[in-house]
């Protein structure tokens, strides 16, 4: 696999391995961009905008973003294909959640930006004449977009498609984990003619390769990044100096709040279906639950239930419901939080372990889905961001703890609350310190609404006009008549 960089697909001859997460197998050699090839992608970006891309009319650039979309769905199973053989996630999730909704964000986009429009106003002057105030919004430039590997073509176009729609120019990272799609989405760019260096894509690793040669390029005009909370922290040490925009998507600790007036089923279904998704390994997943104490033994059995009856196997057997982790890399880290929880003092009440299969599998990186109990709220293993299949459940007797204990958390992206009591639902969402709060649902997401994080989860808000707002730079002009 080959970056993208001003329309040409460039081999650097400097390789690392693309890994099958299911086998250890090798998907794919895949070129490291160096600081010279990122240097030239942000050049190329700058001539795109000084180009027509920088005078073509939005309606144009809407029809072009869903010639993307149209260009996915035309080699749709070759994307789903290229995000499993990445991932190693189920077909069904690949298929109906990863490129179905990398689809859906250049259309939605593409349609947002054509309606999109801004304030004007009457502003009286002091000598009694009249001026009106308005404001126009310009593209920012040169959009660095680095992406995760856990939703890769759904996060990258997340980020890709509303910086376009803006009319910036964008060169983007995928993370070294993930190349895949996001190289079929280059090839997408090219087919259906985007002009070159509206899109570039290097690819790499984040410290001393291409991530950080992007996020410190002084052409760079502004940084989109989803990931780590700590990768977020070294981000902005390096646009520091030169003050770019920047929206961060980062970790999350997310609570899930189970009340006894609750759907019992739906709770259940609910949170296991909000920890042990993608393996665990989605931002939002619930990784603390609290349980109202006279519902608490029975949920916790009811959950290691749900927890027992997924099938961990291939992604393309259709029984499987859950892959493997990412890598061995991150499997061994999740285990340390395994070990960690005894040592903390947890009740392993499901999982605990590394599945074996006797086949090729053992040299993937199978999980088993974990429930703990027993955790103090000071635990490390119930502070900090595990993103595997695994939660643990504390009881709770009043609301008011209840909140208190899902906002004692250093992050604030998401939380989830069951209960049937609207009343108390209306009361309790707007406590929590998240910037997304679910009631009797989970992963439910209206593209129009801000999706971002408090605290350690993030800087800024995505979605809808908050897109618009973050890719596009507000100017006022005010004029005296
Ligand atoms: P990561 O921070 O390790 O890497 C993310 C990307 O940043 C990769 O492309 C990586 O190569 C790059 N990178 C790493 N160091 C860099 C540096 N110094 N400079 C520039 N780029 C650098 O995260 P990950 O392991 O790929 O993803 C998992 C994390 O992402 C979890 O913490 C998860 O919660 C978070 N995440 C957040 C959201 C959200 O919307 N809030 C969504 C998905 C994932």
């Amino acid at each position: 696999m080959a970056s993208y960089v001003g329309g040409n697909f460039v081999d650097t001859g400097r390789y690392f391995d693309d890994i099958n997460p299911v086998d250890g197998s090798r998907v794919a050699k895949v070129a490291e961009a160096d600081a010279a090839l990122v240097d030239r992608a942000v050049s190329c970006a700058r001539e795109a905008l000084a180009g027509d891309w920088g005078r073509m009319p939005v309606a144009h650039r809407a029809r072009l973003l869903h010639r993307i979309a149209d260009g996915i769905e035309a080699r749709f199973e070759e994307f789903v294909a290229a995000e499993i053989a990445d991932t190693g996630k189920d077909e069904r999730h690949a298929r109906t959640v990863d490129i179905a909704r990398g689809v859906a964000n250049f259309r939605f986009f593409a349609d947002l930006v054509v309606t999109a429009h801004d304030q004007s106003f009457q502003t009286p002057t002091p000598d009694g004449r009249d001026a009106v105030s308005y404001v126009v919004r310009k593209p920012l430039g040169v959009v660095a977009v680095i992406a995760p590997w856990n939703l890769p073509l759904l996060l990258l176009s997340w980020k890709v498609a509303p910086a376009l729609a803006c009319g910036n120019a964008v060169v983007a990272k995928p993370s070294e984990e993930t190349p895949f799609t996001a190289t079929l989405l280059a090839e997408v760019m090219h087919e259906v003619g985007v002009p070159a260096g509206v899109f570039n894509l290097v690819h790499g690793f984040g410290r001393g390769s291409a991530g950080e040669a992007l996020t410190a390029h002084p052409g760079v005009d502004a940084v989109t990044f989803t990931g780590s909370s700590k990768t977020g922290s070294s981000i902005m040490r390096a646009v520091a100096d030169t003050v770019k925009p920047i929206s961060f998507e980062l970790g999350g600790k997310n609570a899930a709040l189970v009340f006894a007036d609750c759907d019992f089923e739906a709770a259940v279904d609910g949170v296991a279906r909000s920890t042990f998704s993608n393996c665990g390994q989605v931002c939002l997943c619930t990784e603390r639950v609290y349980v109202e104490r006279p519902i608490y033994e029975r949920f916790v059995e009811a959950l290691k239930g749900r927890a027992e009856a997924i099938v961990v196997g291939r992604p393309e057997d259709p029984t499987t419901t859950m892959g493997p982790m990412i890598s061995r890399q991150h499997r061994t880290k999740v285990l340390s939080y395994f070990d960690l929880a005894l040592r903390e003092g947890a009740t392993v009440v499901a999982g605990g372990q590394v599945p074996t299969f006797g086949d090729e599998r053992d040299e993937g990186a199978f999980i088993a889905p974990t429930i703990w109990t027993g955790l103090s709220d000071d635990a490390r293993c119930n502070r900090e961001e595990i993103f595997g299949p695994v939660c643990h459940i504390a009881p709770f007797d009043t609301e008011d703890e209840a909140i208190r204990r899902a906002n004692d958390s250093d992050y604030g992206l998401a939380a989830s609350i069951w209960t049937t009591d609207l009343a108390r639902a209306h009361r309790a969402a707007p406590q929590i310190e998240a910037g997304l709060v679910w009631v009797n649902t989970w992963f439910l997401r209206d593209l129009r609404t801000p999706f971002g994080g408090v605290k350690l989860s993030g800087i800024g808000r995505e979605g809808g006009a908050h897109s618009l707002a973050f890719y596009s730079e507000a100017s006022t002009i005010c004029v005296k008549y």
